[in-house]
């Protein structure tokens, strides 16, 4: 056996067990493993999760906060002007050297999947994803890497994008991301998810787009993208973040647009931190939260996920980052709070997001990949709780992460 993890306490389950894995896979499950493993990891009864997500993050702007000017606004249009001014002058090493600090940080954090966002158009080109493409060959053994080719500036108001994204799926993006409310008109919204699709169908790739991530009731976006996912028959290929728009849908509204995205299987990406600091500047009181429907959403059965966004860049300041905080920040912000919440939020930030991403061979059961995350906690609400350190995170069988804190409380 090359490592055995033992006394792993799992979700939901009373008693520890003894987990062994070979090469890349765990072999076996059990209360108790016999023999010695090349490597034994003690979990002390603590929980173990499989591998953790982060589905959508934009490491092309991670850690631009070091060296750029305040967004005096806080809001979008002034993040996007910030960000252009660096965009022009991109270089891939360092947009791979800013990429790879951030993903060294999700790792010790437990992440073993990423979904990273780079922005192409015509002010920087492809400079961005050629940046993530480097990131990825120099991490790919430590973590899982997928890289969204983005049109932050959008399609039809861009000209010249939809080219760039269709070079950048052959130069080895993976997924086709999108941005359709930011387009001037519905009617160039629509066309922009119309590209989008073209473009994923003629690389065979899946589709993460960034949709109505603005307070306006008016923006309906992603109607049409999750009718365009049943008519083009992409059922569980088509993830969409935010969503922020739904909070201000009426009721009647909303409710048929969850139904639509539960039909159509969007999975949707909440970016709960980004969203509670960049959304509804322009409202007094009382200020919404521009979050997507979580318990509606749940409720209808549609998939839903947390993830990360930003770290420390013209959006966001903060950021570790980590996809416990994210879990945290959702059942903070869409009010999950009962014991069966918890594991939601929990879900959120593995096996939904595993669902999304289209990984088969994820969980903690024999022949499944060994990705796993040793939490220094007993159990669900306790990780939640106290957001403490991974011990251990193991990737493709190999451990890649350890964290050692020693804190002591000192009597007089
Ligand atoms: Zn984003």
């Amino acid at each position: 056996m090359d490592i055995v993890v033992r006394n792993a306490k799992l979700r939901g389950q009373k008693n520890t067990v003894d987990i062994c894995i070979e090469k890349d896979r765990i072999v076996s499950v059990a209360p108790k493993a016999p023999g010695q493993g090349r490597q034994e990891i003690d979990a002390g009864g603590s929980l173990v999760l499989p591998g953790l997500f982060n589905l959508h993050h934009h490491t092309d702007k991670s850690l631009l906060g070091e060296v750029m000017r305040p967004n005096v606004s806080g809001t979008l249009p002034e993040a996007i002007e910030i960000t252009n001014e660096f965009k022009r002058n991109y270089d891939p090493a360092e947009v791979a050297r800013r990429t790879g600090r951030v993903v060294e940080a999700g790792i010790k954090n437990g992440t073993t999947f990423f979904r990273l966002f780079a922005d192409v158009g015509t002010i920087g080109g492809l400079r961005g994803a050629r940046g993530l493409l480097l990131a990825r060959e120099k991490y790919n053994k430590y973590c899982d890497i997928q890289i969204v080719a983005f049109p932050q500036e959008g399609i039809v108001r861009d000209p010249g994008t939809a080219e760039l994204l269709d070079e950048a799926m052959k130069e080895g993006c993976d997924v086709v991301g999108g941005l359709p409310w930011y387009e001037y008109t519905d009617a160039e919204a629509r066309e922009h998810i119309d590209i989008c699709f073209n473009i994923a169908k003629r690389h065979g790739r899946d589709i993460h787009m960034l949709v109505d991530d603005t307070d306006d009731e008016n923006s309906r976006s992603l109607e049409y993208l999750a009718l365009k996912t049943m008519r083009e028959d992409f059922h569980g290929r088509v993830a969409a973040s935010h969503c922020g728009a739904m909070a201000a849908y009426n009721d009647v509204y909303a409710a048929k647009i969850v139904d639509m995205v539960a039909t159509a299987g969007v999975t949707i990406s909440v970016n709960a931190h980004i969203n509670l600091v960049c959304s509804a500047r322009l409202d007094r009181e009382p200020k919404r939260r521009g979050i997507a429907r979580v318990k509606e959403l749940l409720a209808r059965g549609a998939n839903v996920v947390s993830s990360q966004d930003d770290v420390n860049d013209p959006y966001y300041p903060f950021g570790k980052p980590d996809p416990m905080e994210c879990a945290l920040m959702i059942a903070h912000v869409a009010q999950l709070t009962l014991p069966h919440e918890l594991e939601q939020a929990i879900d959120m930030i593995t096996v939904n997001a595993a669902r999304a991403a289209r990984v088969t061979d994820y969980g903690i059961a024999p022949g499944k990949r060994a990705d796993l995350v040793v939490v220094d906690a007993p159990s669900v609400h306790e990780a939640l709780r106290l957001q403490p350190v991974r011990r251990h995170v193991i990737k493709n069988g190999r451990e890649v992460a350890r964290t050692v804190v020693t804190q002591q409380f000192i009597t007089s």
